[in-house]
């Protein structure tokens, strides 16, 4: 088993002004590959905490995946730092130097003389030519790790690991292959889940099995480890195998794809189109499902028909339906929807319109109350949400969300 640890470097991390994305993306790759990751750290770029962090990763992973503090200014230490961890001085490596000089020349910029600080490398370190940046990025082995520096950026980074290290990640002894596999599930409660699967989840299971809940949605991940892909393969299958009828309708697709991307899937196979009326959710669903190339097979179109003026003018909605039960009801929701299907002509337009707060609630109907319809060939379906008042934010993505489940489940 290769155990590996994520160290994201940098003051900007620490003090609140920068999400920390690439630990996220490098444990994602590194898990892949087969790597077990134990550890993220995020340090700052101050000299005596970096070398503690660096020297703590290392003694405890087989390989550390580092990004940050690679740049041409007295503030990025990470060079000098593992430098120090090396027991010697940097040394200058020629043949970065070029590299640098080549990318600064071909861009048409100046060659400012501090870059030479990014050809300096640690003693018994090797050079990972950065083709996209100036600073190249280095390996060397500290303590029982292998340790990869990276440069912060994100598009520096990514180019780097998946050209030089990955590759030599994959090259180390040790390394088991990896099989993974998700399903699915939309119904049950996480506990609910839990306990259909119990003896499936516990501790040290080989293939491991776990599940995460996110958005309201339950995903299964089955990892499995062994002494080829292939092998690694057949076990994650197996308990893939013995868990779906388990499942039975909980189960709603496999694999890591987005909700929007299975909607779209599901009704381009029943070669369905949709168009969608949105209020409260004011263009999220269509700008989600528009993110997908192919979206246009499915999609015919929307309408964010936020003010009563909009609903009734464009959307055709009775001015009395309004009166009578308000914009936020099932009333108006199913309007919507069953007019927008006429007017734009799809098989299913879905309608939302809710109170996304913070004000607009009432004893009535509080912040986030929300009301969706579904119109089809089969008549109209309208139904109210009672989404938990922790932000617009909050309401409006739990309202978006409602509408996938609905149109995953509808028949
Ligand atoms: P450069 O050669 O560009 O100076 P560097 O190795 O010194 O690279 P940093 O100065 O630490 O990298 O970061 C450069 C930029 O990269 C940051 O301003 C930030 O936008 C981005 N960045 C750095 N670390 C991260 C991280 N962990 N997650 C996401 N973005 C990051
Ligand atoms: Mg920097």
């Amino acid at each position: 088993m290769m155990l590996g640890e994520v160290l994201a470097i940098g003051d900007e991390l620490i003090h609140g002004a920068l999400l920390d994305t690439n630990s996220k993306y490098l444990a994602g790759q590194l898990e892949a590959l087969g790597v077990v990751v134990q550890r993220f750290t995020v340090v700052s770029d101050d000299p005596a905490q970096l070398r503690a962090a660096i020297a703590d990763c290392c003694a405890r992973a087989d390989v550390v995946v580092a990004t940050g503090g690679l740049g041409p200014t007295l503030d990025d230490r990470t060079r000098d730092v593992v430098a120090e961890l090396c027991g010697g001085p940097l040394q200058f490596d020629a043949a970065s130097w070029q590299q640098t000089q080549a990318w600064l020349v071909s861009r048409g910029r100046p060659v400012p003389d501090s870059n030479r600080r990014q050809a300096m490398l640690p003693p018994g370190a090797s050079a990972l030519p950065n083709p996209v940046g100036t600073a190249p990025g280095f390996a060397v082995t500290i303590g029982r790790a292998r340790f990869f520096a990276m440069p912060g950026v994100p598009r520096e980074m990514h180019v780097m690991l998946r050209d030089q290290v990955l590759p030599a990640i994959q090259a180390m002894p040790g390394l088991a292959p990896i099989a993974q596999a998700w399903l699915r599930v939309l119904g049950p409660s996480e506990a609910a889940l839990g306990e259909r699967i119990e003896d499936f989840m516990h501790a040290g299971r080989e293939p491991a099995v776990g599940i995460t809940a996110s958005g309201g949605l339950l995903t299964i991940r089955i990892v499995a480890r062994g002494a080829t892909r292939a092998a690694a393969a057949a076990a994650c299958e197996a308990t893939a195998a013995e868990l779906r009828p388990r499942l039975g309708s909980w189960l709603f697709a496999e694999g890591t794809c987005e909700l929007p991307q299975l909607v779209l899937d599901r009704l381009r196979r029943a070669g369905r189109t949709l168009a969608v009326a949105e209020s409260c959710t004011g263009g999220l669903i269509a700008a989600r499902l528009t993110d997908i190339a192919g979206a246009s097979e499915v999609l015919q179109g929307g309408v964010v028909a936020y003010a009563n003026e909009v609903k009734q003018g464009l959307l055709e909605v009775p001015v009395e339906l309004l009166a009578a039960h308000g914009a936020v009801s099932e009333a108006v929701a199913a309007a919507m929807a069953e007019n927008l299907r006429r007017l734009a002509g799809s098989d299913l337009a879905v309608a939302t319109t809710g109170i996304a707060g913070p004000g607009g609630g009432s004893a009535d109907k509080p912040v986030g109350t929300v009301c969706f319809a579904i119109a089809g060939a089969n008549g109209t379906r309208a139904w109210t949400v009672r989404i938990p008042d922790l932000g617009r934010g909050f309401i409006r993505d739990r309202a978006v969300f409602e509408v996938w489940r609905a149109l995953l489940s509808e028949p």
